[in-house]
Parts: structure tokens; C-alpha cells; sequence
């Protein structure tokens, strides 16, 4: 039934195509040039034919998946599979545009279980590559192998074979414009390290391998469940600073794995969201996330998610982009409610414990006299002091509105504002987007660091593509004062960090640094720049710290010294003069 469909739907547009008037201005465009428009959508970069391949190799049902990468998968991608294969007949179908064993009614159209279902994958990619597939049905002892150079079938030929190996050679060496917009061979493995990644993360029950040349660069063997996968791919560690959230409704389930406390980071990387087992980008839930972590997010940082969904495939349509990453759900809202609602509960619980009365209360609550104001009778020992607001809630009060010393002229507003006279009016100061900005210019110019060898060097288990960035940048970084070795497995060790990253949270620090070598950069932001403007968010001044007014006078020095004293790394104003005329404007004096 499948093949007499697809065999005469091709038919169909065989005769379509001798039907065509040659007066006509319209034509039926010829199938090479139809797959060549598709491939254009859906084959974006070698990593796109990764995905799609093994896609493929996971709905044949394969237990195990191997990739086989040459020049940033230019050169070759290899997937070998172990599922149910193909006969001949489908071997030579399944090049066929629209030609799909996955979809046969339009109503299976709403109801999608699995990865592929568009027909589109295989046809698009002969047609911009020299492919060669050799498929065999599990238990028969024949086989084929077909060769095709840029959609044209060039030989077919008898292969004894279990399972599908696709060999796709030569990746856009018919469509120039495409080859010219690949990155460098590097750039395009990182992206292939990251397509296999998310088909990891989201089939746990397969196991991976990626070979990169020869070297085994990935070796996930099957696993339990996420959690354990999650493990393979980014080390006992990384899973320490994540929890663990399992939700379910009618009709919806949910496990996600979010950021633990502060484990934040400054980029988007480690947000996966998996949806009935399918790597997808979403703003529904991902807005989700963020929405459960309102108040608990510091500005310019993000959580790491790993969501994985489960929803009735009936109320979400998966085809809305040719690489199906993008989703309509019928039930926008509720996903969103479900989602959010879920995160938000586990989390305040989880701060609840850790935030339990008093347990962590800072210094300023123990110096407070009775009231929970500042005892300044009793002589307050910094050269500050806070007019906090006593602890509401029975936790640590996260709203400490207000804190002044009167005899200076500032005063904190919040985290991070300081209110200042001076300059003929009032200065707000931004005092961690200053320092970020103070920070920044001495790692792009390497000075004034005052490296810090730590007396215990430390061991980062990474994710694959990041272990990878970070090697290949190691000098780059070592002129930051960061100073890393190999230490093999997707592990680093760092020996010397500047005094500014003594304290911070070095595996967030390398993972963003990662993150922003992979995006690479535009010519007008050199690496160099891009990566001190990551480091320096990390070093600032936290949030919540409150400099005495020594160091508020040292930081307003050095920030006069800075080439952009009136900016931040990212562009936010570090600080804001109201003058007096302003002033005069604002209370209609004028
Ligand atoms: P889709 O995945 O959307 O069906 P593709 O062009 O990716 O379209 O693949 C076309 C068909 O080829 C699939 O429907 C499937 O029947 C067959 N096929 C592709 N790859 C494999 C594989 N690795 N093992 C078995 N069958 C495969
Ligand atoms: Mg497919």
C-alpha cells in the first residue's frame, strides 16, 4: 500500500511534467531543482544532515548509532545504524521526494510519534552531496548499496548488509553559494557535537558514538533514563548543581532537570527542551522557565533546563518548519501554567530548606539590634551599615530595600544602585555594571590581573564541544590568566585564575567562555573581546555584595580610568546623572 502510493504519487508528477506547455510561463519545476529548494531549508550546514540522519536511524529503531565525522563533516559524515533497514525496493524510494514509510493518512499528520514524517530528509541531501546508502532488513542476508551524485542515481549495486549506513560525501559541492557560508572545520564539528548531543539527551535508551577521523571523540552507552545520560554527557558535577522536577496533569507529564540555587549562567547554552522525545524551540516554554525563577534570577543570568515533555501528540503540530523544531500547541496557555506552576513549587521548596530560618543569615542579621535595624550605638564593625528591613517570612528577607550610612553621601537603592551627589546633581550608579566594565578592559588587555595559583589546581569534567573550545583556546585564555591544562576525557584542570575569579564558579565561567567561542563572532567584536566580556560579568561585583565606601570610592576611580567609563561590556549605562536643571524639569520648576 505504502510503496503503490509513493510510487505513483511520483508517477503523478513525472506526468505532471511532460504535461507542461513549453509556451507557458509557468512550469512545474524538475524534481532535482524541487529537492535543491527543499535541501535549502532543511540541510543548513553538515549538522543538519547529522540530525536528519540520525533521526532516520532512530525511528528504524536502532540501539546503537555511530557517527563518523571528516573535516567538520565537509569532507564525510558516516552514520551506521543497527535498526530494522531497508529492502530494495525502499532503498531506492526513499530518495524519492515525499517519499515516507512514516505517514500514511493526513490525519497521521496530527498525531506524530516519530522523528521524521515530511519525506524530505533523504532526497534533499542527495541532491546537494554524493551519498552512497547500504541497507539490508535485520534478518535477510542481502542487501543494496546506492550511489547517488547530486540526485542522480549513478549505481546500484547488491550489498549483504544489516541495518543502514548513509555516507554522504562532498556536502554542497553542487550548490556553491550554500558551501561558501560553511564555517571552519572546527565550527561545524562543534555544531555536529551539539546535533548529536540533543538526539542523545532526548534517546538515552540508544548509545552514541562519534569518531571524529579516527578518535573516538563521544562514547555514550545506553542509559536508564535522562538523568543518567544527562551524567555521561556532563560529569557527576554538573548534575550536583541541577535538581530534578517531575510534574504530571491530565494529559501532560513533565521531568526536568533545572538549576539548583544559584547556578547560573550568562548565556542560553544547557537549555534543552525535549517534547514527546524531540529537541524543539519553544518561547512558550521556555518563558515558562524563566517565569518560575521570577525573583530568584539575577539580571543578565539564565538557568540551565533540561525539559523533557510528554504531551497527547493530538493537541501540538509538529509540522511547522521543515526541521521540525518548532511547535504550535493547541493549549498554549495551559502548557504554560503546567510548566511553570511545577518548577515554581519545586523550587521554593528547594529554597525553602536551604534558606530555613536563619541558617544562612548573613552578618547584617546578627549586627542588628533588636528591630532588626542597624545597631549604632553598640559601634557597627564595617565601615558600613545597613538600614535593612528585618527578615520577613521566617527566611532571609530577599528585599532589603533600602541600606544607607548617613553621614555619606550614598546610598544602596536595592542590590545594586548607588545613589550618589555629586556632579552637579544626583549620580545613580550601577555598581556591577562598573565594575563589569572595569574588569572587562584589563582582561582584553591582560593587565593587572593578579593571576592566583590555586593551592588546589581544579578538575572540570565538560560537555564534549566545550572541553574541545577551550583546549583549542587555551592560550587565548592563558593571557586572561586563566591557565588550564589538558587533562584528557573531557576534563580541564585550572592552575591559575585571576584574583578577580578566586571565588567565583569557575565551571559556569568556562562553560560560558565556551559558549561564546562556539557562536564565534562578528568582525566587528574580535574573539578576545567577546570573551572578557563573559568573564567580567562573571567577576563583578554579585548582585547582593555591598561595597564599604572605600570600595566604592576605589571602584569610581577605576572606572574614571576605563576607555568607556559610561558603559558596561554590553551596552547598559553604568551610570545615569540626574543635574539639577533635570531635577528642576522634574518638579515642573521650569
Ligand atoms: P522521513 O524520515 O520524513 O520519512 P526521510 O527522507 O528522512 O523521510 O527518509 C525516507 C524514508 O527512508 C523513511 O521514511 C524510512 O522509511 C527510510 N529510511 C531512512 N533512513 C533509514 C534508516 N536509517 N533505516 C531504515 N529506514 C530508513
Ligand atoms: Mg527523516
Amino acid at each position: 500500500m505504502r510503496k503503490k502510493e509513493s510510487i505513483d504519487s511520483i508517477l503523478d508528477l513525472r506526468l505532471r511534467r511532460t504535461l507542461q506547455c513549453p509556451m507557458s510561463r509557468i512550469k512545474v519545476l524538475p524534481i532535482e531543482l524541487r529537492n535543491k529548494i527543499a535541501a535549502g531549508e532543511v540541510i543548513e550546514r553538515p549538522a543538519s544532515v547529522v540530525k536528519e540522519l540520525i533521526e532516520n536511524s532512530i525511528d528504524a529503531g536502532s540501539t546503537d548509532i555511530s557517527t563518523e565525522i571528516l573535516r567538520g563533516g565537509k569532507g564525510l559524515i558516516r552514520v551506521v545504524d543497527n535498526g530494522e533497514g531497508m529492502d530494495r525496493e525502499d532503498a531506492l524510494l526513499c530518495i524519492e521526494p515525499h517519499a515516507t514509510s512514516k505517514l500514511l493518512h493526513e490525519d497521521d499528520l496530527f498525531n506524530i510519534r516519530t522523528m521524521g514524517f515530511r519525506g524530505e530528509a533523504l532526497p534533499s541531501i542527495a541532491s546537494v552531496s554524493r551519498m552512497r546508502l547500504v541497507t539490508g532488513l535485520r534478518d535477510a542476508l542481502s542487501g543494496l548499496s546506492v550511489e547517488i551524485e547530486g540526485g542522480e542515481l549513478k549505481e546500484v549495486k547488491d550489498a549483504p548488509s544489516m541495518g543502514t549506513t548513509l555516507e554522504i560525501r562532498d556536502l554542497f559541492f553542487n550548490t556553491p553559494a550554500r558551501k561558501k557560508f560553511l564555517k571552519s572545520d572546527s565550527t561545524e564539528l562543534f555544531h555536529i557535537i551539539d546535533a548529536v548531543t540533543k538526539e542523545a539527551l532526548s534517546h538515552w535508551e540508544i548509545g552514541f558514538r562519534l569518531f571524529t577521523g579516527k578518535q573516538e571523540t563521544m562514547t555514550l552507552p545506553r542509559a536508564s533514563g535522562p538523568r543518567e545520560r544527562i551524567l555521561q554527557t556532563y560529569g557527576a558535577e554538573f548534575l550536583e548543581g541541577i535538581s530534578e522536577v517531575n510534574a504530571e496533569t491530565r494529559g501532560m507529564k513533565m521531568t526536568a532537570f533545572v538549576t539548583k540555587g544559584e547556578n547560573f549562567r550568562a548565556t542560553r547554552s544547557h537549555q534543552f527542551i525535549f517534547l514527546n522525545r524531540r529537541p524543539v524551540k519553544d518561547q512558550t516554554v521556555s518563558h515558562a522557565v524563566y517565569s518560575a525563577y521570577e525573583g530568584l534570577l539575577p539580571q543578565g543570568k539564565h538557568p540551565l533546563f533540561f525539559l523533557y515533555i510528554e504531551i497527547d501528540p493530538k493537541t501540538v503540530d509538529f509540522n511547522v518548519h521543515p526541521t521540525k523544531r518548532e511547535v504550535r500547541f493547541e493549549h498554549k496557555e495551559e502548557i504554560h501554567r503546567f510548566i511553570a506552576a511545577g518548577l515554581r513549587e519545586s523550587l521554593r521548596t528547594e529554597r525553602d530548606l536551604r534558606h530555613a530560618p536563619f541558617a544562612e543569615a548573613p552578618d547584617w542579621g546578627k549586627t542588628s539590634g533588636p528591630s532588626g535595624l542597624p545597631d549604632f550605638a553598640s559601634g557597627f564593625p564595617g565601615p558600613f551599615s545597613y538600614a535593612a528591613s528585618p527578615p520577613s517570612g521566617g527566611g532571609v528577607s530577599e528585599n532589603v530595600e533600602l541600606r544607607y550610612r548617613p553621614s555619606v553621601p550614598f546610598i544602596y537603592l536595592g542590590d545594586t544602585y548607588v545613589a550618589m551627589a555629586g556632579r552637579g546633581g544626583l549620580t545613580l550608579l550601577d555598581h556591577h555594571a562598573a565594575h563589569e566594565r572595569v574588569l572587562y578592559e584589563r582582561f582584553v588587555q591582560g593587565v593587572d590581573l593578579a593571576s592566583h595559583q590555586l593551592l588546589f589546581p581544579v578538575q572540570l569534567k565538560l560537555s564534549h564541544s566545550e572541553y574541545r573550545m577551550l583546549i583549542e583556546n587555551k592560550d587565548l585564555l592563558g593571557g586572561m590568566g586563566i591557565e588550564i591544562d589538558d587533562f584528557g576525557h573531557d576534563t580541564l584542570i585550572v592552575r591559575t585564575v585571576p584574583e578577580a575569579l578566586k571565588e567565583a564558579d569557575l565551571r559556569g565561567i568556562l562553560s560560558d567562555v565556551a559558549a561564546s567561542l562556539t557562536e564565534g563572532t562578528r568582525p566587528e567584536k574580535p574573539l578576545r573581546e567577546a570573551v572578557a566580556a563573559r568573564i567580567a560579568c562573571h567577576a563583578s561585583v554579585r548582585g547582593k555584595e555591598i561595597l564599604s565606601e572605600e570600595g566604592l570610592q576605589r571602584l569610581l576611580s577605576d572606572l574614571e580610568k576605563t576607555e568607556h567609563p559610561d558603559q558596561c561590556p554590553h551596552g547598559r549605562p553604568t551610570k545615569v546623572l540626574f543635574s539639577l536643571d533635570d531635577l528642576k524639569k522634574m518638579f515642573k520648576r521650569k
